[in-house]
């Protein structure tokens, strides 16, 4: 399949069109993504294809995790990319970060589930910094207790985040997260008691 026209444009898109010539056998889909299997592996046979240019999120860090997966595939050893536990950070003042689903995604998907969240205005080294703006949510399934997502507004979330996807690449249910010892006073018991909220068993901070 040639390289598509990309005249059918909305949002973000990878800039594909005449990449590649006639005949190669890698077929791209309607947006201009080429097609990809799980492990990265076009429609076309020994080649590969990674980053922006396959489906998924355009971010750097997703890119260079499955560049490492094909090296790694291609040289013959196991490999994969975890893409539940993709981190997204927006770095504005205060920052914003993510990972894994939002409360509206596991609300539509008619699992069961609880949140906790916390304000980083109880968090003592948030007032500290003088930057109580923001808190930490995490949202847990009610039946096994996995950890389906974690997002952070507030100073350093993008940093703070890293715990959260640690956490769910590890499959760690928000128990693991609540009985973590988290020191004090750091920014990091936002998200420790955010999840003991998802209980009701903050300490810091009123439980509703
Ligand atoms: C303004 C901006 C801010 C961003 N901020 C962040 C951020 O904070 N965090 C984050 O994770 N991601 C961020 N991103 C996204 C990030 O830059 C991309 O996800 C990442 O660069 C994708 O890597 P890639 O290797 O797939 O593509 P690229 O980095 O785009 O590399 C593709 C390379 O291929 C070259 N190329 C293109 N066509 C051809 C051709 N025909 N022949 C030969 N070479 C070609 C290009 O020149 C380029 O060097 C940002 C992107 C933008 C635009």
């Amino acid at each position: 399949m040639p390289s598509p026209s990309n005249s059918f444009v909305y949002g973000r898109r990878p800039y594909t069109r005449e990449l590649l010539g006639d005949g190669t056998g890698v077929q791209f889909d309607e947006r201009g993504f080429v097609k990809v299997d799980h492990e990265c592996r076009t429609t076309a046979a020994q080649v590969w294809a990674v980053g922006d240019v396959v489906r998924g999120p355009m971010l750097a860090h997703k890119g260079k995790e499955e560049g490492v997966m094909v090296a790694d595939l291609i040289a013959g050893l196991v490999s994969e990319v975890n893409y539940k536990v993709i981190p997204s950070v927006i770095y504005t003042a205060p920052e914003i970060a993510w990972v894994g689903n939002t409360e509206e995604e596991v609300k539509k998907s008619g699992r069961a589930y609880k949140v906790g969240s916390f304000p980083f205005m109880a968090s003592g080294r948030a007032r500290a910094m003088e930057a109580p703006a923001g808190f930490a949510k995490v949202i847990s399934a009610v039946d096994d207790d996995e950890i389906l997502g974690v997002h952070i507004v507030g100073a350093m979330a993008g940093e703070l985040i890293a715990e959260a996807v640690l956490a769910m690449e590890y499959s760690a249910s928000t128990e693991d997260l609540q009985r973590t010892i988290h020191a004090h006073p750091t920014l990091s018991e936002a998200l420790h008691e955010a999840a003991l909220a998802a209980d009701k068993r903050a300490i810091d901070f009123p439980n509703r």
